[in-house]
């Protein structure tokens, strides 16, 4: 630019220079030789016509003719350089001011004050417009200029850039309070940087102040915005952490810290948020939301889908032995924050204990699943597993059997010792049952004195010599209350195709062929 714009100054620099004032010297050296030569010439001739002279007008008109013969000498030989040395100095000169005009185009044209101080009065030695606003067209110090006072700035308030850089030898930055012409207060970060002389003393510094109050006033209210978001995780009741884009631990907040037992001091600022969770590192909610791949992480979470209240969020819960000492239920949602351009750039995670409730779910569930009275499967259960057992069977061709018991004679029972021995010996004929299976058979009461039993994966002759093992355990059983009890046994296998009703009818059937011949026996279904 610099250069650019020397090389553009050439033309118009000897355009400007005055016509005659330094003549071009060759040619006008031959101009004058012809010019003397004529002259002379002219002369003689004249001569030739006059009278005779005296002998001092002779002397004198020779003079004359020979000073004006080295004439042309003369002006080649002193002239000649002495023009050209008058035209370098007046080129220098030229170029000097345009440098100058360039140097004052550069400063005025920065969008901030800048200034050239003396670094021994404080007198601004140079300035653009936007520096010497203000200024009366006098020296001034840099003082009065900015603070309308008469002596050097101080202090941890105003800190003197200029004894800084005088101190120090090196660029400084302070911040300063400027008032402005409609009387403002704006905040200044003033730059010093040191002009040494040889001696390496500062002997001017060249000042540069940036208006930044806006830039303080957006970062203020950033900072501002940022607390009040830090307040309102941290004094939010629900149990909340935040992670980074880098999966760092942003905020951890007191419930949080009361829900797992870890301090926001061990957590924030590390990624072991997994730690209260789990005994290895392995993804939380927060960071597969983070990761964004859509990743439900169903192998990671007993149960887990999008969540249906944060949008691109997720849900998820389960079981944790061991959170803070205790077994608990868990609940968490977890959902991305994006900037404005749609990036994500840190995700929150809220967690919420709902042992009690799952609590009384699962108990609730376990009891609508059970017989109050001796507590194996009730009916309705019986109904669910049949039928979910015929799905299995029809879908991969596994075997499996069905056995159904009626206690005989049970109404004397009844009868002779009182339905409440009735019921105690239903019991203890449940319990005595049950300890006879394998976990995967299915024991349920199906009403009355009448139980069954399911038996997946066995087949017909397997399903019969457990029922008469059942049979006979049950008839050498010493019940409390009751001599001995009998059961009556139907057992049949599933047929292909077959229908639950059809399954039960034919093993009913079964059943009371059973009784038929005699009770205390098995029979095999057709
Ligand atoms: P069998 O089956 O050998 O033909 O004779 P049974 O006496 O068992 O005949 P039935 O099936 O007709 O009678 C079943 C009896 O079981 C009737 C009822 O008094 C008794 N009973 C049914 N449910 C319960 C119960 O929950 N508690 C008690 N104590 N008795 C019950
Ligand atoms: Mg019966
Ligand atoms: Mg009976």
């Amino acid at each position: 630019m610099h250069h650019k714009r020397q090389t553009q100054q050439e033309p118009s620099r000897q355009e400007s220079r005055p016509a005659g004032q330094c003549p071009r010297p060759v040619p006008l050296f031959f101009v004058m030789i012809g010019a003397v030569a004529v002259a002379e010439g002219a002369i003689m001739v004249l001569l030739s016509q006059l009278p005779p002279m005296s002998a001092l007008a002779t002397s004198l008109l020779d003079v004359a003719l020979l000073a004006l013969a080295i004439l042309p000498f003369f002006y080649v030989m002193l002239m000649k350089p002495l023009c050209r040395e008058i035209r370098r100095r007046e080129a220098a000169e030229l170029a000097a001011v345009s440098e100058k005009e360039f140097l004052d185009k550069v400063i005025d044209s920065l969008p901030y004050p800048f200034s050239v101080i003396d670094a021994h009065d404080y007198t601004v030695r140079l300035g653009n417009a936007k520096a010497m606003a203000g200024a009366d067209g006098h020296p001034m110090t840099c003082h009065a200029l900015s603070h309308h006072q008469s002596f050097p700035c101080s202090g941890e308030e105003h800190p003197c850039p200029l004894q800084q850089v005088k101190a120090t030898g090196k660029p400084v930055t302070v911040e300063h309070v400027h008032q402005n012409q409609a009387g403002e207060p704006r905040i200044y970060e003033i730059y010093g940087f040191p002009i040494l002389d040889d001696a390496g003393q500062v002997t001017q510094m060249i000042e540069v102040s940036i208006d930044i109050t806006e830039r303080r006033r957006a970062e203020n209210l950033l900072r501002e915005q940022k607390r009040f978001t830090t307040k309102l995780i941290e004094y939010s009741s629900v149990p909340t952490f935040v992670l980074d884009a880098q999966h760092n631990v942003l905020f951890w907040n007191k419930p949080c810290e009361k829900m797992t037992g870890f301090k926001a001091s061990e957590i924030v600022g590390t990624r072991d948020h997994w730690r209260p969770f789990y005994q290895q590192r392995r993804p939380c909610l927060a960071d597969l939301v983070l990761d964004g791949t859509g990743d439900l992480g169903g192998n990671l979470y007993d149960f887990v889908e999008h969540s249906k209240v944060l949008p691109h969020g997720l849900h998820a819960e389960g079981w944790f032995t061991n959170l803070n000492g205790h077994r608990r239920y868990l609940v968490f949602e977890a959902a991305p924050i994006f900037d404005e351009a749609g990036k994500t750039v840190a995700a929150i995670e809220t967690l919420r204990d709902i042992t009690e409730r799952k609590e009384m779910e699962e108990a609730l569930a376990f009891q609508a699943t059970r017989d109050e009275l001796t507590g194996i499967y009730n009916r309705r259960m019986l109904d669910e597993l049949l039928k979910r057992e015929v799905d299995r069977a029809q879908r991969y061709q596994t075997p499996f059997s069905l056995i159904m018991f009626d206690l005989d004679y049970f109404k004397n029972i009844n009868d002779t010792y009182g339905h409440d021995v009735g019921d105690a010996v239903l019991r203890s004929v449940a319990e005595a049952m049950r300890g006879q299976i394998r976990v995967t058979d299915h024991l349920g009461r199906w009403g009355g004195e009448e139980f069954m039993l399911l038996a997946p994966e066995t087949v017909l002759a397997q399903a019969a010599f457990l029922a008469d093992k059942l049979r006979r355990h049950v008839e050498q059983h010493h019940f409390d209350q009751v001599s001995s009890i009998t059961m009556s046994i139907g057992v049949g296998e599933y047929r292909a195709d077959e229908g639950v009703d059809s399954l039960i009818k034919r093993v009913d059937d079964a059943l009371y062929r059973a009784k038929d011949s005699g009770r205390n026996t098995v029979e095999i279904a057709e």
